[in-house]
């Protein structure tokens, strides 16, 4: 049975937790912007508490953590250690709940990176399921914020003579549309962003690093700034020991 002490030492961080059965089986993943908060609210007794969770209660006999850098980054863990270990409270608490994934189109020549809810059997690359669609939502923007691909809709037509709208001129998208990147140097930010959609944190880390690095020894300062703050800005979000990782 779950009991105060085996969460009083949770941390104050973001992260992912499991719930162990006497066995040492996960029964339960879960992730946390709060570690400490979360786990405790599990000792909380409401009259509508789920029988479900009433029973994760009941068969928890140990909680271990995993502290992640932000949400974002134990949203991805989530989702990927659930799928590894695939604990049966997951399964029966994920029933009849929608979840929501990453969508990558590589239909197109310069990929959106978009939130959907349903998997549709074509080229694009989806990451997920994810749980929450607000989190789902906020990853996303991270990675608007981080790299400057673009966020409107449909296919484009590069063309000199295209008008870029706003996200142009505040610097978040590239402007593709108007043929200011090129196919290969659009397709390699959205490599680095599956890059990190796969959990690849050092390898897209040292990709930026060579990039930033080749554009300075090229006299192209204005890029290798840009780049510079793509690293500061991934280095806020994701850890870099792939501790979890086999
Ligand atoms: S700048 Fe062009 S490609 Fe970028 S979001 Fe705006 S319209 Fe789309």
């Amino acid at each position: 049975m779950l009991t105060q002490e085996m969460i009083q030492d949770a941390p104050s961080l973001p992260g992912v937790y499991f719930f162990h059965g006497a066995s040492g089986k996960i029964l339960y993943i879960g992730k946390a912007k709060c570690l400490r908060k979360r786990t405790r609210s599990y000792l909380h007794k409401t009259k509508r508490r789920p029988f479900k969770i009433k029973r994760l209660v009941h068969w928890t006999t140990d909680v271990q953590y995993q502290v992640c850098q932000s949400e974002l980054e134990a949203l991805f863990l989530e989702s990927r250690l659930i799928k590894e270990h695939q604990p049966s409270y997951n399964t029966a608490l994920k029933y009849g709940r929608k979840s929501w994934y990453i969508r990558v189109d590589f239909t197109e020549d310069f990929p959106t990176v978009e939130q959907v809810s349903e998997i549709k059997p074509n080229t694009a690359r989806y990451f997920g399921p994810f749980f929450s669609r607000r989190w789902t939502a906020e990853a996303i923007d991270v990675f608007h914020r981080i790299f400057p691909i673009r966020t409107c809709e449909g296919t484009i037509n590069p063309h000199l003579e295209f008008r870029p709208c706003f996200r142009y001129h505040i610097n978040r998208c590239e402007a593709p549309c108007a043929t200011y990147v090129t196919k290969d140097a659009y397709q390699a930010m959205i490599a680095d962003v599956v890059g990190l959609l796969e959990g690849n944190y050092a390898e897209v880390f040292t990709s930026l690093l060579m990039k930033r690095d080749s554009a300075a020894a090229a006299l192209q300062f204005e890029r290798a700034a840009a780049f510079q703050k793509q690293i500061e800005r991934i280095q806020n979000v994701f850890t870099f020991l792939d501790v979890y990782r086999k």
